[in-house]
């Protein structure tokens, strides 16, 4: 296949789950999902139970559920020994005195253990708190702190970066290890797991409205929100994990985040068990041959990353991309920032496929505007609202805006993924609801005439310079279309003339040097393909981009308090690379 520039892209040939979006679109009724769940007849509830031991249950014991790979080393779990482990584990929290509503973090490399430990503290009814290993010890204390964690469960090297005298409502740390490798008032796993047997009907019934889970934003815009999750969830983790990723019998699904992220955890472990995918675990830090290997190795057919690690493995060229053979993955799909219509175009010439956007957030607890496989790609665009959901760009008073018009990107609030509550911040949550019946979710946008959303940025990210608006991701998109242009983060610079001017922040491919030519030739090169006023009046050039540390997001905040030397705020989420600044060669 190959692209034009500016035209959609068809979908590929395929079995794909949902065909006909206009039709399921009008007879969508969530209630009809809820029929595919065991509890629909039998009145009893637990994501857990419909992640695994239903499809036990169901027959299906022998299906691969989990396949670690690291290194050389691999593991494979099938849904029979995913419900023994979990039962194992939950077994023991129970002995511990873990209730239902008691927060239990998980702070593990991504491992099975990681897995086991997050979807067996649901199974008793506990709220899982699942966190980053890239955390350091203030990260880790400010979101064990603001949730009042009960029980911890780590390792021997990440269980270092806690003091345990920190935290006033901790009753126990499990760690994953031999009691030799614990330090004092721990306790050894392994031990327990000889000591105690596994009670088979260790599983809590709760109602849909109760937590499981409780994730932290990725602290873009400032200080992490403690977001909480109700049970209720799964109906639209489950259907978008159909539709979406489109989980078929023989698919093996691989979604690169850490599980300490929204996304790798409902999209890492619960919508792909609710549809009962082989889940491949993988972790560690990026390395285009490793993720290539991966997907060699496991025969990956579904990928889902983010555009942060789509430009990284653009960077890094196609010799590495060629010495492998990637010829499983028949499914791409992207999430956490615009994807870049640059990295689309590098899907479809090197990997032979689309690369599908998603955008929901945090909040939001599962998909809300996507590309399903079936429709037709229009990059530039996060796609359409996902059956179910119903769109709104509002202006400041909360009305609708045309077709076209830049507003405030809205969803109504009647979806069952919507968050619970922020935890400890019944403020934060509510300001959420301005408008009656929306969810507001800081994002700018516009719908075109077909129902496709193209994000602009967020709020606080727009440009407005000599009266025009100007969102950074299109300048960004423009400028990585640049051949010497890896990555680039847009901002605007106050100024006594225009208001604001556009100021770029570039990291160069391998072998290019940042000359003052080279510099003046991308911008003429954006101002020819975009506007006058989109061209970028300054670029810098920097090592490394500031991103967090969860999910490689820009900072696009922390680039601008750089340039004004003001405090960038709460800067615990940047990612430990230090940006350097690099200086022009002529
Ligand atoms: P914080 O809320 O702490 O500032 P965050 O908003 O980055 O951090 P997440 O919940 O991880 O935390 O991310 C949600 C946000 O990510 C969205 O509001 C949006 O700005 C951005 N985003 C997610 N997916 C997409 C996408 N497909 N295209 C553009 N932006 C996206
Ligand atoms: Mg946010």
């Amino acid at each position: 296949m190959t692209l034009t520039y500016g035209n959609v892209i068809p979908p590929l040939d395929g079995n794909y789950h949902l065909k006909d979006y206009l039709k399921v679109r009008e007879g969508f009724s969530w209630e009809q999902v809820e029929k595919d769940f065991s509890w629909y007849e039998s009145g009893k509830v637990n994501i857990v139970y419909e992640c695994v031991d239903r499809h036990v249950a169901e027959g299906y014991g022998e299906k691969l559920a989990l396949h670690y790979l690291h290194g050389s080393k691999e593991v494979r779990c099938t849904y029979q020994e995913l419900k023994d482990r979990t039962d194992h584990l939950a077994t023991i929290l129970k002995k511990y005195g873990v209730q239902k509503g008691d927060r239990v973090f998980i702070f593990l490399p991504k491992n099975l253990d990681c897995y086991i430990s997050i979807l067996a503290a649901i199974k008793i009814g506990a709220i899982a708190g699942p966190l980053f290993e890239g955390f350091m010890e203030e990260s880790v204390r400010d979101r064990m702190l603001d949730c009042g964690a009960k029980v911890l469960i780590t390792d021997p090297v990440l269980g270092k970066r806690i003091t345990k005298s920190d935290f006033p409502d901790l009753q126990t740390v499990f760690v994953v290890a031999e009691a030799e490798d614990c330090t004092e008032g721990e306790v050894s796993l392994y031990e327990e797991y000889r000591k105690t047997r596994a009670d088979q009907d260790v599983i809590e019934w709760v109602d849909l409205e109760d937590g499981f889970v409780i994730h932290y934003t990725s602290g873009s815009t400032g200080k992490p929100k403690g977001v909480l999750h109700r049970h209720r969830a799964m109906i639209h983790q489950y259907i978008t994990g159909k539709w979406v990723l489109d989980i078929h019998e023989e698919d093996i699904y691989w979604c690169t985040s850490h599980p300490g992220w929204v996304t790798g955890s409902v999209y890492g472990i619960f919508a792909p068990l609710l549809n009962r995918a082989t889940v491949v675990v993988n972790g560690g830090r990026f390395r285009a041959e490793f993720w290539y290997d991966i997907i060699q190795r496991a025969k990956v057919t579904i990928w889902y990353s983010a555009p942060t690690a789509f430009r990284m493995l653009m960077a890094e060229g196609d010799e590495e991309l060629k010495s492998f053979d990637l010829s499983s993955v028949r499914h791409v799909l992207s999430v956490g920032e615009p994807l870049n219509p640059e990295a689309i175009k590098w899907g479809v010439e090197k990997l032979g496929v689309r690369i599908h956007d998603t955008w929901w957030m945090t909040e939001t607890g599962a998909h809300l505007i996507v590309n399903l496989p079936s429709q037709s790609i229009k990059p530039g665009s996060m796609g359409r609202a996902f059956p179910g959901i119903t769109v709104g760009i509002l202006d400041e008073s909360g009305r609708e805006v045309p077709v076209g018009e830049i507003g405030q990107l809205c969803v109504k609030a009647d979806y069952p993924g919507l968050m619970k509550e922020i935890w400890n911040n019944p403020e934060k949550y509510r300001s959420y609801f301005p408008y009656d019946g929306w969810y507001v979710s800081g994002d700018l946008a516009y719908v075109d005439e077909d129902g496709y959303v193209f994000f602009q940025g967020r709020n606080d990210d727009m440009i407005n310079s000599s009266g025009e608006r100007i969102g950074p991701f299109e300048v960004e998109s423009k400028l990585i279309e640049h051949p010497a242009v890896a990555e680039a983060g847009v901002i605007g610079k106050p100024d006594g003339l225009r208001g604001e001017i556009v100021k770029a922040f570039i990291v160069l491919r391998p072998g290019y040097n940042p000359t003052a030519r080279l510099l003046e030739e991308i911008r003429l090169f954006v101002r020819s393909e975009l506007a006058t006023h989109s061209a970028p009046r300054e670029i810098e050039v920097l090592e490394l981009l500031p991103k967090t540390r969860i999910s490689g997001k820009i900072m696009r905040r922390v680039l601008k308090a750089w340039e004004l030397n003001q405090d960038a705020g709460d800067t615990s989420q940047l990612d430990g690379g230090v940006c350097l600044r690099v200086a022009l060669v002529d």
